[in-house]
């Protein structure tokens, strides 16, 4: 390992001509470093030793109607055939009349952990004496809060073994996804328990089981908007209704289900510059609420329809963090044409919602490498080596090719390449 000293004090220059003459970066990579660095303030600003910028593509999707409006939806991601599978399951959900998306207060809960505790039945009757003087304590520590209508609503505690001690306190967080604000607050409140208390403090943190803080959305498909592939609309929403069953029974199923709605997710939280590691853990903590993991989506039949429902977690921001600070989040916020962090939360969740009917529908009629394969064919022989120019010629080929690996791709394009030379 190469001495690279205080990488962190170095200019951006220093950096990277530090981490070339160690990695004996040739001049094509050095070039790839400088050019992808398009923002190197920001980039500074934003996090420690920045060296370049590793970029996304970001799609739009289209045919969001969601409580009556209709929505564009940007989406952040590396993976084929999210947007278009995306817009797919929204046009089906918009031609039955859209979503119905509601969420919950925003709150999030602040924990503190009180540890080496020898009485702890004694110490928690202490701290519900305190209680009112805490939650003064906490809000002093971040005032602009409660002036905008924000700011702490309750303190519980309870004994998590006979030695630790939990606190947790739910604050309003208004517009912002609230980690900071609520970290600040915390350790307030902690400083307060050791000195009046003499209590020991283990840590003081946020938790992402952001389970005040909910979204849900619903829809209701009539079964003819679902036929697909000579199969009637009433056998796919039969199947749909299976596949949510297996879902809700199987780990192994429930985990790919959530993945497939998290592509949504994930893809919309990037592009309006929220913590999407904040959501994942949320939401899957949320998956096992009940013990067992499961899909966080459920399918049903009620009458001629698919009822479709997603609940979960969705402690996003709409200012703060990130947000303010990155130029194409604020064009991302008026591409949606929202105000809120509550009306985010409600096309995320049903983005989430259309993202798992569109995974769904394609499984359970033609299997979803088919329905896929060519947004997944360009990725394959691109990595082979393929140029713009060959790309849709080297498609077609590989669609008719027995094999479909890497290999195969090279050999096609190598024979292709040579014919082409010969005429
Ligand atoms: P900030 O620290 O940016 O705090 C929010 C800011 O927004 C405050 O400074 C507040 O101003 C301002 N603000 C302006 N208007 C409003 C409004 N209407 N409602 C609320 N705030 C408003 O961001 P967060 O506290 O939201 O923290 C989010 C960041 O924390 C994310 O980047 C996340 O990655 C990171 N993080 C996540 C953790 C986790 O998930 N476990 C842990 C630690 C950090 P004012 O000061 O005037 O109140």
């Amino acid at each position: 390992m190469q001495n690279y000293g205080k990488f962190y004090q170095k200019s951006w220059e220093e950096r990277i001509n530090h981490i070339s003459q160690n990695e004996k970066l040739t001049k094509e990579q050095i070039q790839i470093l400088k050019n992808s660095a398009h923002n190197k303030s920001l980039g500074d600003t934003m996090i420690e030793n920045y060296i370049t910028d590793y970029s996304y593509p970001e799609g739009i999707a289209f045919h969001y109607l969601i409580n009556n409006k209709r929505y564009l939806v940007p989406m952040v991601t590396e993976e084929p055939s999210v947007v278009a599978a995306s817009s797919h399951g929204a046009a089906i959900i918009a031609k039955a009349g859209g979503f119905l998306a509601k969420t919950s207060e925003r709150l999030m809960i602040g924990q503190i952990i009180l540890e080496s505790v020898e009485d702890s039945a004694k110490l928690i009757i202490e701290i519900q004496k305190l209680t009112k003087d805490l939650l003064v304590v906490a809000d002093q520590a971040h005032p602009s809060l409660k002036k905008r209508g924000g700011g702490t609503r309750w303190l519980k505690t309870h004994i998590l073994a006979e030695d630790l001690v939990v606190l947790n306190i739910a604050i309003d967080v208004q517009e912002a996804m609230g980690a900071n604000m609520i970290n600040t607050m915390l350790e307030a409140v902690a400083a307060r328990l050791e000195a009046v208390l003499r209590q020991q403090v283990l840590m003081s943190i946020l938790s992402n089981y952001a389970t005040e803080c909910l979204a849900s959305t619903t829809c209701k498909i009539p079964y003819e908007l679902l036929s697909k592939n000579g199969f009637a609309g009433e056998i796919i929403a039969q199947k749909i209704v299976q596949a949510s069953r297996v879902a809700q029974l199987d780990t192994y199923r429930a985990a790919t289900h959530n993945k497939g709605i998290m592509n949504g997710i994930d893809a919309v939280v990037m592009a309006s510059g929220n913590d999407w590691r904040a959501i994942e853990s949320g939401a899957h903590a949320y998956a096992a609420r009940n013990g067992q993991y499961k899909g966080l989506s459920t399918w049903k039949i009620s009458g001629d329809y698919l009822v479709g429902e997603l609940e979960m977690p969705l402690p996003v921001g709409f200012i703060g963090g990130s947000i303010g600070i990155v130029p194409l989040v604020s064009l991302n916020q008026k591409l949606m044409k929202i105000t809120s962090a509550r009306e985010l939360e409600q096309i995320i969740v049903s983005v989430g919602l259309a993202q798992n009917l569109a995974a769904l529908l394609a499984l359970v009629s033609e299997g979803i490498q088919k329905g896929h394969m060519r947004l997944q064919l360009k990725s394959l022989v691109i990595a082979a080596g393929a140029n713009v120019a060959e790309e849709a010629v080297l498609v077609d080929k590989m669609l008719q090719a027995d094999k479909r690996d890497i290999a195969s791709a090279k050999k096609i394009l190598t024979d292709y390449r040579k014919k082409d030379k010969n005429g």
